[in-house]
């Protein structure tokens, strides 16, 4: 068994950092947190990206071993297939499967994240400490630079072991890959997204089916759309950041009006506030991260974004890192506290699916933008579920 005395210290609460605090509470270790944004229960902050997400099995199974799952549930919207829209309104669906338990799940970033914080503080064996922004890790001495971002003052912490939970541009990462001869590729995609919002109807109704994954393909581009328990729906464009239709192309309102009649007109009804969300709301950049090594000895270790960031097109990103502090757990369990084995362990299970799906991720991007209108693939579709 590993030494439950021993405290764990984890940079980020996000989806994955406050996860892995439950499981490794559960498993009787102390866990420090350090997160740079403020506590997301107390102040309103925006997500920042994706307000929705798709949760699949392979982040449900990680959830129900933390025990989450009854809580979960009641936030989960099921998404039985692709509801794929064409220019002339016209909506067909492919299903994801024959089988009842074929489906995907819309939930808000927002309520899981604070599912599982509450979670973790519900251990009594987990401190969150918020505003806390991870500036360096020392891996010769085992030591944090830590800047309170409301009082701009940098304190220095000490640690036995660190998880880097601190997503795409982890500053555990940038420690390990200091000292190691490593190897590390922030891939861009040359592609950004820009989120926008179907309200709910007059009587609270949902426009569009709820049950759908919702695509508009054009192509080079498209939008997508995932339910909200509101009954509004969390619209998602994605584009090239440059050339002939682009971010780059659409920047005054009279070109985004433009844009939006031209190339998607079936969903400008379902739009009233265009213009403000394509003006306020930020344009994410998509990027994949691969890197190697994941750990440094027995000392630091990455997972989720910080591990394998990659572009959202299979809707795998939180599902893969939910899975990797649960492989975190079960080599704990295999390993005790051989933390050296543990880690390289992780790295060596984990690494080679992160990059499957990376891979995956991209192809994934052709697929929905462009494929899902191709008469062969609807085809192959339609016999498949005959
Ligand atoms: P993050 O969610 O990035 O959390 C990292 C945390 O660390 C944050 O709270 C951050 O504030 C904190 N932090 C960062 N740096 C520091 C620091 N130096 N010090 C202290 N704290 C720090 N995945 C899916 O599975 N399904 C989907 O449908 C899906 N859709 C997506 C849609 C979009 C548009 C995008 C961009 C991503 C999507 N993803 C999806 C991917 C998913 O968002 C990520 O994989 C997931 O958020 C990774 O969780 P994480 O905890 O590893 O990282």
């Amino acid at each position: 068994m590993a030494n439950q005395n021993e405290t764990i210290t984890l940079i980020g609460a996000g989806l994955v950092g406050s996860l892995l605090a439950v499981m490794l509470a559960k498993r009787g270790f102390k866990v420090e947190v350090y997160e740079r944004r403020p506590d997301m229960r107390a102040t309103d902050i925006s997500a920042g990206r994706s307000i929705n997400l798709a949760l699949a099995n392979r982040g449900i199974y990680p959830l129900q071993q933390a025990g989450l799952m009854e809580q979960v549930k009641p936030i989960l919207t099921a998404m039985k297939g692709r509801m794929v829209h064409d220019m002339q309104g016209n909506q067909n669906f492919q299903s994801y499967g024959q089988r009842p338990e074929e489906v995907i799940y819309s939930v808000s970033r927002g309520d899981l994240n604070i599912i599982c914080l509450n979670a973790a503080e519900a251990t009594g064996r987990v401190n969150i400490y918020f505003n806390q922004n991870c500036q360096k890790v020392d891996l010769d001495n085992n030591q944090l630079t830590i800047k309170d971002e409301l009082s701009s003052e940098f304190k220095t912490i000490a640690f036995n072991r660190v998880i880097g939970t601190d997503g795409s541009n982890s500053a555990v990462r940038e420690a390990i890959h200091a000292i190691e001869s490593s190897q590390h590729d922030i891939i861009s995609l040359g592609h950004s997204y820009k989120e926008l919002r179907i309200p709910p109807g007059p009587n609270g109704e949902f426009l569009i089916d709820k049950h759908s994954l919702h695509i508009w393909p054009k192509g080079g581009y498209m939008i997508i759309a995932l339910p909200n328990e509101d009954g509004s729906f969390t619209v998602t464009l994605f584009m090239a950041n440059e050339g002939e239709i682009s971010f780059e192309s659409v920047k005054t309102p009279e070109q985004v009006e433009q844009f939006f009649n031209q190339h998607f007109p079936s969903i400008v009804p379902l739009l009233p506030d265009l213009q403000k969300d394509f003006f306020e709301n930020p344009t994410g950049k998509l990027a994949t991260v691969k890197c190697s090594p994941w750990h440094f000895k027995d000392k630091a270790l990455l997972l989720g974004d910080a591990a394998h960031a990659v572009v959202p097109f299979h809707g795998q990103g939180m599902n893969c890192g939910f899975e990797d502090a649960l492989d975190l757990i079960e080599t704990i369990d295999e390993y005790g506290d051989d933390w050296a084995e543990i880690f390289t362990r992780v790295d060596e299970h984990r690494k080679i699916n992160g990059d499957a799906i990376a891979d995956m991720a991209i192809e994934n991007y052709i697929t929905m933008r462009d494929s899902v209108t191709d008469e062969k693939f609807l085809l192959r579709n339609a016999l498949a579920f005959e």
